[in-house]
């Protein structure tokens, strides 16, 4: 445990504990040489390697490296010991602008000037490759002038880092802020989603409450998906308007950056701010690898066949406990042509291409299926001809950390008893060798 007054690595005192996140502690820091103020991010290394976290973190490092601008939080630094990793981080003084939105809506003007801000942010993210994915009130950050700093980068993901095989589909984001089709596990636009979310901001500075809100999640998530929201009276027309434009349940129609940069609501009193010339300084890989390397410092070693060894994923959000859970999928509610009659569902800590490869070896032998890979599934399509007409399976990879997936296998065609047999007679089985537990059914119809 970091006590306070503790002397980090020679260069920082740490002082009183700030916030904490699923896999932070932020603590106030000062760095010894200049009295810099600064906010350091202490994550337990031990912890992100277990659950498979390391190539996020890895990403979080450079995409925080990468981002240098006005209205987002800047990393300074990132030190390491055998069992820690410190991101020393531009001090944001003001707190959160939930906080203030807590105490009650804000006035247009200041709603405006926020988004514009945020807009600018995300804008600037954007055109370097960088989607934040988990934009909500709480992450956004005031500074001593009242301006905005984005912060936590926990989530997010550089374009470049997306995965060749167009086989992943990860879940992520806050139930309230997620935009409908990534709760529909259509595999999404980060750019679009994030423009959600951002308009679930705007609504939220307007109003002081959220735009999709029920004490029951399924309800919550119909309503996103159906853009169901009600703006109270005090929105201004072209609010409003801006807002209908945003929460726009199709991505393809929704307002890109560059429009809403345009629209009317927006343009009053716009502040362009402007970003540093000099951007692009992500943190080099050596850097990046060197903090999770474990010949340095400190007591705590961990082996790694220890980061290899079967886990479970540390704390979810509501919307992966809902993935997860047996009997509880929300996805044949925002179907609507569902015609599936049997979801089996499997979680597995081996990589993708591992998952594949074990589903191609399952359907050749006897020559079984033929099999065929898109857009995150992989579909098995019987040779012969059963009782009614070839069996059909997709079997859809979904990632949740690195090393954790979960995988959905469902009949698409044929008959439910031959698919039955296959299931238990060879799908399972088969896939016990590679870790898989099992978790659950579901039959509608
Ligand atoms: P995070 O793990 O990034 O969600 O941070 C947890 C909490 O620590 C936040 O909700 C803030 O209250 C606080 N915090 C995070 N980053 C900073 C920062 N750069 N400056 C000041 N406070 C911060």
């Amino acid at each position: 445990m970091e006590k306070q007054g503790k002397i980090l690595m020679q260069k920082y005192e740490l002082g009183r504990l700030l916030g904490q996140g699923t896999f932070a502690k932020v603590y106030h820091a000062r760095n010894l040489k200049t009295g810099q103020p600064v906010a350091m991010k202490v994550i337990d290394k031990e912890k992100i390697i277990k659950v498979g976290m390391n190539d996020q973190i890895k990403r979080e490092i450079s995409v925080m490296g990468m981002v240098k601008h006005p209205n987002i939080v800047q990393l300074y630094e990132v030190l390491a010991s055998k069992t820690k990793i410190y991101f020393a981080m531009e001090y944001v003084k003001g707190g959160e602008l939930l906080a203030k939105v807590l105490k009650g809506k804000l006035k247009e003007d200041l709603a405006r000037k926020y988004f514009q801000q945020l807009i600018g942010a995300v804008d600037f993210c954007h055109s370097r490759g960088v989607y934040h994915r988990d934009l909500k009130l709480e992450n956004l950050l005031l500074d001593e002038n009242g301006d905005i700093k984005v912060s936590d980068f926990g989530l997010s993901a550089l374009w470049e880092s997306r995965k060749t095989d167009g086989l992943l589909h990860t879940m992520c984001g806050t139930p309230a802020y997620v935009a409908p089709e990534v709760i529909n596990k259509k595999g999404y636009d980060g750019a679009k989603a994030d423009i959600w979310s951002c308009g679930v901001i705007l609504f939220v500075l307007l109003a002081g409450f959220l735009p999709f809100q029920d004490k029951n999640l399924i309800s919550m998530y119909m309503k996103i998906s159906r853009a169901e929201f009600t703006c109270p009276l005090w929105f201004s027309p072209e609010a409003r308007k801006l807002l209908s434009r945003i929460l726009d349940p199709n991505p393809r129609t929704r307002l890109s950056i560059s429009s809403i940069k345009k629209t009317p609501w927006l343009r009053k009193e716009y502040n362009q701010i402007e970003a540093p010339r000099l951007l692009l300084s992500p943190f080099s890989g050596c850097q990046v690898e060197s903090a999770f390397d474990s010949s340095t410092l400190d007591d705590g070693l961990v082996p790694k066949n220890e980061a290899e060894r079967s886990m479970k994923p540390p704390s979810f959000n509501a919307f992966d406990i809902i993935s997860l859970s047996s009997g509880f999928d929300l996805s044949p509610l925002f179907e609507k042509n569902n015609i599936s009659t049997h979801k089996d569902r499997f979680t597995t800590t081996r990589e993708a291409s591992t998952i594949v490869s074990k589903l191609e070896e399952i359907a050749q032998v006897d020559s079984k299926f033929k099999v065929l890979k898109k857009n995150g599934t992989v579909t098995l399509q019987g040779s012969k001809v059963g009782r009614k007409g070839q069996l059909g399976i997709d079997a859809e990879i979904f990632e949740v950390t690195s090393s954790f997936h979960i995988v959905e296998v469902k009949k698409t065609a044929g008959d439910t008893l031959e698919y039955i047999q296959f299931r238990d007679q060879n799908l399972k089985p088969s896939l016990k060798d590679i870790g898989w537990e099992w978790r659950g059914s579901e039959h509608d119809g």
